[in-house]
């Protein structure tokens, strides 16, 4: 809206050009003739008409494509004078809009690359427009090179493309990618009535968690229904050859009775050493446990359970050493390891338990000149349950889990188990401990042999 002193000024320009005209038909009249006069005064008319055509020619042609530096000199008089500096003030506005738009979309995009979940935004016509850095590379595309190309074509064939063309969005659907590599769960969400945006979530660790959560169930009910089905058919036995209220077992019975409940006992036992090693924080480090009085306690009790089948000899070439964590874990990883060595060692083998210091940490190590272990066995022995041999392991009293102990055990105290083997030669298993948790002096108290768990 022009204000009263605008429109005032853009009447009197008017009036000066009317007045300019006029003045100049008057002067050219007099002096020479009417019909000049006339003819003096339509051409400045003219002129003044055809200033204001070639301008609205040009306000038509920069609408087409309007520009701040397009507008002409703010000095322009009258009305023209008005109408720029609107068309000045109204497209520094529309470019500062512009810039706070252009600003907020490269914020949101900044925001969408950075999530870790997939994104890409397609155009009604299920063109690509626009993808975030995880969306690459869960679904293998590439933003730059495959823009404006349809992305049910992109992955033609596949479960995503079968996805986005079923129209069924209410609910996500579970998809591979990348031949298989990664579990995606995928949503497509229609925004507008031209805009859609198609969400992926990374499900390959949950995926496996949940796989490997079916095994072990599924391993443990394996485990415990073979000595289950042992008790339970010599009960219906004893229902049976009993009848009445007379309950009558053979001795050979009881024992195997006894021997069955003693493995699911085992089995229970370490079950619940597994979970509360995944279930506890990580032991203190200040807790010194002494090498020697460990291996010592660890030799009898290999000794015992070995009942001179072996020798079992220990060497402390290492000197004294102390490492700082928890006793009874420390413990308990070696002892499965002689156990191990024991059950895997023919009578009359050797089995020498000792450490030294390696890799500027401390290695606990167990080796035997026992049976061995195929090579591609070896990467897959600290699963649980996994064992080489079936019968072997539950035949000499194994549950599949010892080994997985000693790996959990390791692991809290920031080392590793490190194997190695030779079918029929031998093996030695190395509990690798870093330097950080070799305690340089004993602490007065921490000396004696740590207990079991
Ligand atoms: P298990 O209770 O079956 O012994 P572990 O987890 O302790 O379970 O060991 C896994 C498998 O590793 C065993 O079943 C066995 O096949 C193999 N193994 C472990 N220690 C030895 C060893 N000292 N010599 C040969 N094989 C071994």
């Amino acid at each position: 809206m022009l204000s009263p002193r605008e429109r005032l000024e853009a009447a009197g320009w008017v009036a000066l050009m009317a007045a300019a005209a006029a003045f100049a038909g008057v002067v050219i009249g007099f002096s020479y003739s009417l019909a000049w006069g006339i003819a003096a005064a339509l051409g400045c008319t003219a002129f003044f008409l055809l200033l204001y055509v070639s301008r609205l020619i040009w306000l038509i042609s920069w609408l087409d494509a309007p520009s701040l530096d397009g507008i002409p000199d703010p000095d322009i008089k009258g009305i023209w004078g008005f109408a720029f500096e609107r068309l000045r003030l109204s497209r520094q506005k529309a470019e500062k809009s512009t810039r706070k738009l252009k600003n907020r979309e490269t914020r949101y995009r900044r925001t969408l690359s950075s999530l870790p979940d997939g994104v890409v935004l397609m155009k009604s016509d299920w063109k690509l427009d626009w993808c975030n850095v995880a969306a690459e590379e869960q679904l293998g595309i590439s933003c730059e090179s495959d823009r404006g190309r349809s992305v049910p074509e992109l992955f033609e064939g596949s479960a995503l493309a079968d996805y986005l063309l079923a129209g069924r969005f209410e609910k996500p659907a579970l998809i591979a990618a990348r031949g298989g590599e990664l579990s995606l769960e995928a949503r497509l969400i229609v925004f507008g009535r031209k805009n859609m945006v198609l969400v992926t979530h990374d499900m390959t660790e949950r995926e496996q968690l949940d796989a490997m959560r079916r095994d072990f169930v599924a391993n443990v009910s394996h485990e415990l229904r073979t000595p289950l089905t042992v008790v339970n058919g010599f009960l219906e036995i004893a229902d049976m050859a009993g009848g009445g209220d007379t309950v009558t077992l053979e001795r050979s019975h009881l024992e195997l009775m006894r021997e069955q409940a003693g493995r699911m006992s085992v089995l229970v036992s370490d079950l619940l050493a597994l979970s509360r090693l995944e279930g506890k924080a990580d032991p203190e480090a200040d807790a010194p446990v002494d090498m020697a009085f460990l291996i010592e306690s660890v030799l009898s009790e290999g000794r015992a359970l070995s009942a001179g089948r072996q020798e079992i000899t220990a060497s402390a070439e290492g000197g004294p050493a102390w490492i700082r964590g928890s006793g009874s874990e420390i413990r308990s990883a070696l002892m499965n390891l002689v156990s191990n060595a024991v059950r895997y060692t023919p009578e009359g083998g050797h089995i020498r338990v000792g450490w030294e210091r390696r890799d500027g940490g401390l290695a606990l190590s167990v080796a035997d000149d026992g049976i061995g272990i195929e090579p591609q066995h070896i990467p897959r022995l600290t699963e649980r349950f996994y064992r080489v041999d079936k019968s072997r392991s539950r035949d000499t009293g194994g549950t599949g889990l010892g080994l997985a102990i000693v790996k959990h055990v390791m692991l809290r105290h920031g080392g590793r188990i490190d194997i190695a083997s030779e079918p029929g030669q031998g093996s030695v298993f190395t509990m690798l401990f870093p330097a950080e948790r070799e305690s340089a002096e004993q602490k007065p108290g921490q000396a004696e042999a740590p207990a079991g768990p």
